[in-house]
């Protein structure tokens, strides 16, 4: 043996990735008995897990479903994320006193910092036997005869197992890398065209104007297109849209595409300006539209034409009623693009699923092999489903020994 070869380091697992996918697999699989190895070139490890859910993390989502996630192949997250589900991730957080609560639509948050299930994470990890290793880089990694070798920053080490946990290309101030994609590439897997998504839109023209001069202003709207649609809050900022019905929306949204809002969603409209209209037929139709919808979007609406200039409702029919309703239930947006990877919450696209095994997250084509995590071809909604498939696919990975 040469003197190099001495100092190699060989593990039974080596993890590319400190964050929650990463951290997850490496506690799971100590506990199982590997030797594991967690490197990432960040300097603290689960940097979105801190920022994520405002500080408070937004760890899963009580009615996680397959259908809340986007992928190449909707069926592929079924079986991990039917082995592990919120409750035992719930169950986990009990063991370890970590108080939460519920807020609309089944998103569960920590009650304190979100630095609680980071501590958990690497807590565990420690526990298990498992080895952090933060500001590492890796330069390269190859196959060898029995397993992986990869040459690090800190030196070379071996494994049996390779796990691919380093998450997508958003938000790359914060470390984000392709890295995923290049090994995946490198071993003959294909990658889906990573997008942004959970994302704002931006505009341009006229639109941008219009919606920054309201901006800050918040109002619940359905969003949809021929492929989703989703009932929550938009929100007007000074470069376009965003709030949770946007970034879901825009999860499904491709370039030049348009997209439907309806700005009174879950509102008897047309009743609701009928019965105005015969209470107060002096009164304009912005003013019936206000006691429906905030001032300053009527305002808008008005200025930009979207709705008619009509001093007295009386001198409006009822067929005019229904006409401006159906205007204002299918009002149609073209986004000139998204804030991009700078804001996206989560990346869309990753490695095609097609060449790992839905039961494992082990590749197809190299054994031993891994990717978890937001790398994979697998999206999930906003509230909290991302951080549920990063939990289910390490354990899934985890299990397979
Ligand atoms: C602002 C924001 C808020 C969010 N809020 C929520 C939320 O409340 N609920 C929810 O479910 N999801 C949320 N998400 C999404 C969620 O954070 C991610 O889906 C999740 O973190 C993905 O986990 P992961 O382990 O696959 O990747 P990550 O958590 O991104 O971890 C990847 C790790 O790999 C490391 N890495 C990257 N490249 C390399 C490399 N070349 N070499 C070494 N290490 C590398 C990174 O430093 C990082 O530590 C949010 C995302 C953002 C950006």
């Amino acid at each position: 043996m040469t003197h190099s070869a001495h100092n190699m380091s060989q593990f039974d697992a080596v993890v590319v990735g400190a964050g929650a996918a990463g951290l997850f697999y490496g506690a799971r699989a100590g506990e199982l008995g590997l030797r594991v190895l967690v490197v990432d070139h960040a300097a603290k490890p689960a940097e979105k897990v801190r920022i994520s859910g405002g500080g408070r993390c937004n760890f899963t989502n009580r009615h996680t479903r397959p259908e809340n996630f986007i992928s190449g192949n909707p069926h592929f997250a079924k079986s991990a994320l039917a082995r592990f589900t919120p409750q035992d991730f719930i169950d986990r957080l009990a063991r370890h006193n970590i108080g939460w609560h519920e807020k609309a639509l089944g998103q569960l948050f920590c009650d304190g910092r979100s630095g609680a299930i980071i501590d958990m994470l690497t807590g565990e990890l420690a526990q298990s036997g498992g080895t952090l290793r933060l500001g590492t880089t890796i330069d390269d990694v190859a196959r060898t005869e029995n397993g992986f070798c990869l040459n690090t920053s800190g030196g070379i080490v071996n494994c049996d197992r390779l796990v691919i946990a380093s998450g997508g290309l958003s938000i790359p101030k914060m470390g984000a890398s392709g890295f995923a994609y290049d090994v995946a590439r490198q071993f003959g897997h294909t990658v889906i065209d990573p997008r942004p998504a959970l994302v704002p839109f931006v505009f341009e023209g006229r639109d941008k104007v219009d919606f920054a001069a309201i901006s800050g202003l918040s109002c619940p709207v359905q969003a949809r297109n021929d492929r989703a649609a989703f009932d929550e809050a938009m929100l007007f900022t000074h470069r376009g849209l965003s709030g949770p019905a946007i970034l879901q929306i825009s999860s499904y949204w491709a370039e030049r595409e348009t997209i439907t809002l309806d700005l009174l969603s879950g509102l008897e409209a047309a009743t609701a300006l009928k019965n105005f209209k015969s209470d107060h037929p002096k009164k304009s139709l912005a003013s019936a539209l206000e006691t429906l919808l905030p001032n300053r979007l009527v305002g808008l609406l008005t200025e930009r034409g979207d709705i008619p200039e009509m001093p007295r409702l009386a001198d409006m029919s009822h067929a005019g009623i229904e006409s401006v309703v159906t205007g204002l239930s299918n009002w149609t947006i073209k986004p000139a693009g998204t804030e991009g990877w700078r804001t996206a919450e989560v990346t869309a696209g990753g490695i095609d699923t097609d060449g790992l095994s839905s039961a494992t997250m082990e590749s197809r084509i190299v054994p031993g092999l891994y990717f978890i995590g937001e790398c994979v071809d697998v999206t999930g909604w906003l509230g909290g489903y991302n951080f549920q498939w990063a939990w289910a696919s390490a354990s899934a990975a985890a299990r397979a020994g």
